[in-house]
């Protein structure tokens, strides 16, 4: 009997890993912030208790700091290797607030102070910002992505070893996990995220039915689904991303998804805004890191009843830098980069201390079992 090849048993193992565990939900979506019901608008949030910790710094125990450590090294601030998940404020936990602070443009005084922790709670994306101690935020170019013409502050960043889509893939497919039987409300807030990028690469996105077959795979899922990166449930973490060509894209189906986009602020501290979610977790798709450019895409916090769908001038460097511009794009990149703080004087850090976790993509891992 002829044996089954390589590509076969993958096959086979990938349809079965799908079937045994999707863990697939009905996400919650909204039209609009007053059809939210009370009930699913929680008192407090996840991360709520942080704030409890305010004032704490090196050399003190307080209840809590264990949590905060588990947080710091979920994004990576904390890299593998520590392993002293007690309450007690050590050396390597004021070094990885230190480096939160500076990512996220606040004063590096190493304490957790009361904008330090405010920021900490905000809801935000599961991807680590700080990858391998190499590829994180803050770690851009000084000088306008390369080009010295463009005296622009970028902080883009790319995954380690940049991976991006092979060229031979001008065109990316992308499906919705047929489980979550989204409406045409829904899947048209995603067609329009992929639109913003589409309009400055030579990029092209089309809807298929096929889940399997998608370059892109699009899903609502909850707590644990498998891939090693669990939510949270309401607030705390709302999505995350894979790096290409792995094009696994997670939403947190217990978040309270706006899909109308059209709403004041001062909104339910529950409601998110699906499509300015869905166009930061596209960045990641397709290769970009967080960003501390607060009016950029992929910087990684958004207020509850925010929206932010425009891509930033950093943005659009960091995705031309991966596949160029699209020749129909008349845009420049200015000279004053939208919605950007200069943080220059804030900006270089030191990650030799620092190494992270990034989201691996495990279907190569599983690959690489058999070849
Ligand atoms: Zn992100
Ligand atoms: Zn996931």
């Amino acid at each position: 009997m002829k044996k089954p090849s390589l590509r076969t048993i993958f096959i086979s193992l990938s349809l079965l890993i799908i079937l045994i565990n999707p863990n697939p939900v009905t996400a919650h979506f909204f039209p609009n912030i007053s059809a939210i019901p009370s009930s699913l608008i929680p008192k407090s949030t996840i991360w709520d208790a942080f704030n409890n910790l305010v004032g704490c710094r090196k050399g003190q125990k307080s209840e809590g700091l264990s949590k905060l450590k588990k947080y710091l090294h979920y994004f990576g601030y904390l890299n593998n290797s520590y392993s002293d998940f007690s309450d007690d404020f050590d050396d390597r936990l004021e070094a990885a607030v230190k480096t939160y602070q500076l990512n996220f443009n606040l004063k590096a005084t190493g304490e957790l102070d009361a904008p330090t922790l405010s920021h900490i709670v905000l809801p935000r994306c599961g991807n680590s910002d700080v990858v391998n101690g190499t590829s994180t935020m803050n770690s851009g170019k000084p000088n306008g992505g390369g080009n010295s013409t463009f005296h622009t502050v970028a902080h883009y960043s790319f995954f380690p070893n940049r991976p991006r889509w092979p060229p031979s893939k001008s065109e990316l497919t992308y499906a919705f996990l047929p489980e979550n039987e989204l409406s045409g409300a829904v899947r048209g807030v995603f067609g329009r995220a992929f639109e913003r990028w589409s309009e400055v690469t030579p990029l092209t996105f089309r809807e298929v039915a096929a889940f399997g077959r998608a370059d892109i795979k699009i899903g609502f899922l909850s707590r644990d689904h498998g891939d090693g990166e669990p939510f949270d449930g309401v607030l705390g973490t709302l999505a995350h991303a894979f790096s290409p060509p792995n094009g696994r894209f997670h939403l947190d189906g217990e978040e309270n998804w706006l899909i109308d986009g059209n709403f004041l602020n001062g909104s339910p501290r529950s409601a998110v805004d699906l499509e300015s979610v869905a166009v930061h977790e596209i960045g990641h798709v397709l290769g970009l890191g967080h960003s501390s450019v607060e009016g950029a895409i992929m910087y990684p916090t958004i207020s509850s009843g925010q929206r932010k769908v425009e891509l930033a001038n950093d943005d659009i460097m960091g995705v031309q830098e991966l596949y160029g511009s699209n020749p129909n794009y008349n845009g420049s990149v200015s000279l004053t980069p939208r919605g950007e703080r200069d943080t220059s004087g804030a900006s270089r850090v030191e990650f030799s201390l620092l190494a992270g976790r990034m989201l691996l993509p495990w279907s190569l891992l599983l690959l690489r079992l058999f070849v």
